[in-house]
Formats: structure tokens, sequence, C-alpha cells
């Protein structure tokens, strides 16, 4: 007998990837086959393990969309095939998004089948815009309802007669084209002209846009800052609350469109760190490390580390880390070549990539910077005429081996790999950066600010209106030398201290904002 398959329907939640549920995310990372939304949030994907099948149920090669019916058929098939097959759905699976025939015809076709709630734009995308569905004294009761069909036709299903009145918030989905002829039938329907309305595009996404007008002017607002599908349409006074909790308001990195420019592996923990606050990270990974190394010159260094000839070996980067460790054990040689000598690393993380491979460094700056890293190594007995091995980066920044030779160290510089710009950038990322829509750019190494460059063909002016952060003196002097003007410099340089130092320094840049209004 085949093995029974089984198919979750999951609501993603609109938008932000952090909004699907614990019990959503558990049957993503157990997918053997993902049938996904236009609206599900495309991050959800690197959940997924790698060798499931990954099929885009919103837009076929070469086509529109799957229809429906191919869409229940492929589920059917990959469930009666045994798989664990997901079917991933932005918002709720029951909120217009069709989930309850899909369910039908999994039952129908004997696929067992389990349904997990997601949250829906209606409630969600509201709140990510600042609106609060429901508000003690303001509104206490709401409809959801579709605005795919025009109202002036008479196969409307809606009774927007009815619905113009029966509630204090109203919220319409799918709504967008039916602009004019939805407000006037609520206005007809008996809603004042100037009941506050509002529209949230793209909600919990780095394109997210909110416009309010009165409901008798929305329409014509939607048309001329041109809003687009997804958008939810609400109407109702608790449109007005947005000026108190607008997220923009409350944190101050909520709803910041936050660019994170670190390889892909090392941007998750920023990303991560980022998103708590609600901020909307673009990720673009800036840095590749394409080891690239001399053998001869590894084999070398190899030896002489054995032999107990260096004094220092100095690390400016946990991929550095983690290539000469991993070319030392390709030439038969384990930690215990370090045991004559003594080990500095430059940064947090650089530390706890070289305790992963089981070796405490016996250094550890309190200031990352090459100098500073020089100067304490030096502090520690003296350099003059000492062996010491920097292996890093074909195009790491010059200050440390420029520090340790003026200290008279006898520096053996081993170029391990090449830091380089990726060669395919994210497009709707790049297209964010050159409409000048970051907020705020973050920068964790010179390569960073290099590579950016670079990708941008050496033009970074279009994130002159965007605050720059950066993780230390050497990174903020290299953006400068770019042309940026670096408005947070970490004191605390890692990860976790260039997000402290962010939030300080936007908080009180919001602060004085709201001061110099009141004031005025
Ligand atoms: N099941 C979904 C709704 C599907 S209908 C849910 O529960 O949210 C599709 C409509 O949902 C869109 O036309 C738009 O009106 C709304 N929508 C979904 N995600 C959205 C988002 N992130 N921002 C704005 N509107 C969204």
């Amino acid at each position: 007998m085949s093995t029974l398959g089984h198919a979750w329907l999951v609501g993603a939640g609109p938008g932000d990837p952090g909004w699907i549920t614990v019990a959503g995310l558990e049957a993503l990372r157990h997918a053997e086959v993902v049938l996904y939304d236009r609206l599900a949030p495309p991050e959800l994907l690197d959940e997924v393990p790698a060798d499931a099948l990954l099929i885009n149920a919103g837009k076929a090669p070469g086509r529109q969309a799957l229809t429906q019916d191919e869409t229940n058929a492929a589920l059917v098939e990959h469930g009666l095939a045994g798989k664990r097959v997901v079917r991933l759905k932005g918002g709720d699976p029951y909120v217009f998004g069709r989930g309850g025939e899909e369910a039908m015809a999994l039952a129908e076709a004997g696929v067992p089948c389990t349904v997990i709630p997601g949250i829906t734009s209606a409630i969600a995308g509201l709140n990510a815009g600042g609106i609060p569905i429901t508000h003690r004294g303001v509104a206490v009761s709401f409809a959801v309802v579709t605005g795919h069909e025009d109202p002036t036709k008479p196969e409307s299903q809606a009774d927007w007669q009815r619905l113009a009145t029966a509630t204090d918030t109203l919220v319409v989905l799918m709504g967008v084209g039916n602009l004019d002829a939805i407000s006037a039938a609520l206005i007809a329907g008996g809603r004042a002209p100037s009941t506050p309305a509002a529209l949230v595009q793209q909600a919990a996404t780095p394109g997210q846009r909110v416009v309010t007008a009165p409901l008798s002017e929305i329409a014509e607002t939607a048309r001329t800052e041109n809003i687009q599908s997804p958008a939810l349409f609400v109407v109702g006074d608790v449109v007005a609350l947005r000026d108190q909790l607008d997220p923009q308001n409350l944190g101050p990195l909520a709803g910041k469109r936050v660019l994170v420019t670190r390889s892909r592996q090392q941007a998750s923990t920023l990303v991560s760190a980022l998103r708590a606050e609600g901020a909307r990270p673009l990720v673009l990974p800036t840095i590749e490390a394409q080891r690239r190394a001399d053998p001869a010159a590894v084999a070398n260094a190899a030896h002489q580390l054995r032999e107990g000839r260096y004094a220092w070996v100095a690390f400016t980067s946990a991929v550095a880390v983690d290539a000469f460790l991993d070319m030392l054990a390709e030439q038969g040689t384990d930690t215990r070549a370090f045991a004559g000598t003594r080990i500095c690393t430059i940064g947090d993380a650089t530390a706890r990539a070289l305790a992963a491979r089981g070796l405490i460094a016996d250094l550890v700056p309190d200031e990352a910077t090459g100098e500073a890293a020089a100067a304490a190594m030096a502090g520690l007995g003296g350099l003059r005429n000492e062996p010491v091995l920097l292996p890093r980066a074909e195009n790491a920044h010059p200050a440390l081996p420029a520090g340790l030779e003026a200290a008279g160290a006898l520096v053996d510089d081993l170029t391990l790999y090449l830091s380089a710009a990726p060669a395919d950038p994210p497009a709707d990322v790049l297209a964010a950066i050159r409409a000048g829509a970051v907020d705020v750019a973050m920068f964790s190494s010179s390569s960073t600010v290099k590579n950016l460059a670079q990708i941008l063909d050496g033009d970074l002016s279009s994130l002159s209106g965007a605050t720059i952060a950066c993780i230390g003196p050497t990174t903020a002097e290299t953006a400068r030398e770019l042309g940026l003007a670096p408005d947070v410099v970490a004191t605390e340089h890692s990860v976790p201290g260039m997000v402290t130092a962010l939030r300080a320094h936007l908080w009180e840049q919001a602060a004085t904002l709201a001061g110099s209004e009141t004031a005025s």
C-alpha cells in the first residue's frame, strides 16, 4: 500500500513573514510540496526544506496563474502520491481565499487535510497602517466585504445599501478597481460623505503606503496617489486614530525600510533583530566570500604554525576563521597546531566563530579596529621582529597590517578569499534603493559599503535621504570616502551594538521632531 499523503492549507498572514502561526511554520518546515500564492510573503519560502518542490500557483510560467481547478488538482495529485503538501495562502485561508473549496476537493479525493488559520489582512493590514479595526468609544463593530464585483451590476452579491450603515468600521478587500462605485454606493446608502476613509497598499511589506481622505474623495485620492492592488479599503471613524497609532509614532524602527547589506548567511540575525521592532528589512547581499588561496602559501603557513614560529595569529572575520581552519584540515592539520601561538580576533562575531571551532581567543580588543588590535597586541609584550600570521581577505582593510608593521612585527599576510559583490542582486531591492525608498542603510564592514557602491555603479546618491548606520569607525570612514554621511557609528562594534545605537538615534530624532512641532 502506498503511503497516505496529507495536505495543510496554511494561512501565511499578510506581508510580514513573522506573522504566520507557529503551526503554519511547522507545516512549512516539513513540507515536500508547497503551492504558494502571490500574496504569501516570499521570505517564508526560505523555511521550506531545500529539496521540496515549489509551485507558484499565483503565476504559472508563460501564463497568469493556475486556475482554481488546476490548483485543486495539483493538491490532490501530490496528496495521493503520498506527499506532505502545503498550500500557502496570504492572510487566512477562509477569508476570500477559496480555502473552503480546496479543503472540499481534498476531502472528496480522500486526501487528509488540516486547515491552519492565518491572520487576515482585513485586520492585521489595517493594524500595520496604524488603524485599529475597533476602538473603545469609536467603533464596536466591523464588517469585511469583497469589492471584487462592481456594486452597480445587478449580480453583485454584496448588499451595499445595508452595509453602508450596518457597522462602525467597513473593510473592503479587492476593491481598488471599484472605488468610485463602492464609495458612491455607501454614500447613497446613508454613510456620511465626510466619514474618514483610507487605503493601505501592500500592508506590512517594505512597499506599504497609506492614503487617507473623506469617503467622498477617497477614490480620487487613490487615483492621484496611484494606489494599486493589493490594498485594503477602510471606512470609519477609526481611520482618524492613525494620527496617534501610526506604528512609526510608537517605536523608532517600526515601518522603517532598512537596507541590510551583509552576506545572505550573516543577514539573518540582523534581519530578526530589526523585524522584532517592526522594521521592514530589505536584504541586499553585498558580500560573497569566494575562497581563493595559494595552496603553497597555505601549506607554508600551516607548517610554520605547527612549528610554533608565529607569535600571533590574528583573525579579522568569521569567514577568515572558517576558511583557514577548513584549509588546515585539508592539510591534515587540526587545532593543536595553534598550541604555541597566541590568537587575536577582531569583533565579537569573529571570536564566536573561533569558539565554534573549539579555540578561545587570547585577545579580543575592546575596539574592533585594525589600529586598536595592533596596539593591543603590541601592548602584550612587544611585537618587534615577531612573526604574525594574518589569514584574511584579498581586499581587506590595510589598517591592521600597517599597524602591526609600524610596531615592528613581521606580517605574513595570507590571502584566503576574495569578498566580492554577488552577481545577481535582487531586482526589487535595487529598485527600492534607486527610487530613494530606503529609510535606513546599515553597513557592517567596509566591504559592504564598497560592494554596494559597485552594485550601484559607483553612485550612492540615492541613499542621501537615508539614515546611515555603521558598525564602527573604519566602516564609517569608508562610507565617507564613498560620499555617504554616517549618522550612526556604533560604540559597541557588533550587530546588536549597531541596532542599539540606531534605535537610540532614531528615537531621539523623533522626540526632537515632536518637540519642535509642539513648539511651533
Ligand atoms: N485571504 C486573504 C485575502 C485574499 S483576497 C486574507 O485573509 O487577507 C485578496 C485581497 O486581500 C487583496 O485584493 C487585498 O485587498 C487584500 N490583501 C491581502 N494581503 C494584503 C496586503 N498585504 N496589503 C493590502 N491588502 C492585502
